[in-house]
């Protein structure tokens, strides 16, 4: 059920504080956390607390949610004084989504290629 627990879900476990994470910003809906294999000096994931498969349900099913992540994306970087850095929302096996709790990805600290790969 959208927006509930899962138990087998890592990313609800992280939330509930059953995985440690380094977190960096919390808020009442919200957990910003430091990604276990960083791809950029800065590899911050922003998740919403409750779970939503992908940004795709995220928005359908709760767009408050959404606003709220994409508001903790530029706290983010704005702690890590981030003046240029990139959101990614890999929505899909086929895009390289993995976990299947939404999460905005916010990287930077290094140059950006595009297209991305
Ligand atoms: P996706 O590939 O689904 O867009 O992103 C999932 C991200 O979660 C990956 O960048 C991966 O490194 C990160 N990740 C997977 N397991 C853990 C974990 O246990 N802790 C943390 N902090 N990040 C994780
Ligand atoms: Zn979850």
């Amino acid at each position: 059920m959208a927006g509930e627990p899962q138990d087998d879900c890592l990313f609800c476990k992280i939330v509930e504080g059953h995985i440690p994470a380094t977190i960096v910003r919390e808020t009442e809906t919200t957990v910003a956390f430091r990604d276990i294999n960083p791809q950029a000096p800065v590899h911050v994931l922003v998740i919403p607390k409750a779970h939503y498969a992908n940004a795709a349900e995220l928005a359908t099913e709760a767009p408050e949610l959404a606003v709220d992540i994409l508001r903790e994306t530029k706290a983010v970087a704005d702690e890590d004084k981030l003046e240029s850095y990139r959101i990614v929302f890999n929505t899909g096996p086929g895009a390289g989504q993995t976990v299947f709790h939404a999460h905005a990805h916010v990287l930077g600290g290094r140059g950006m290629q595009w297209p991305p790969g």
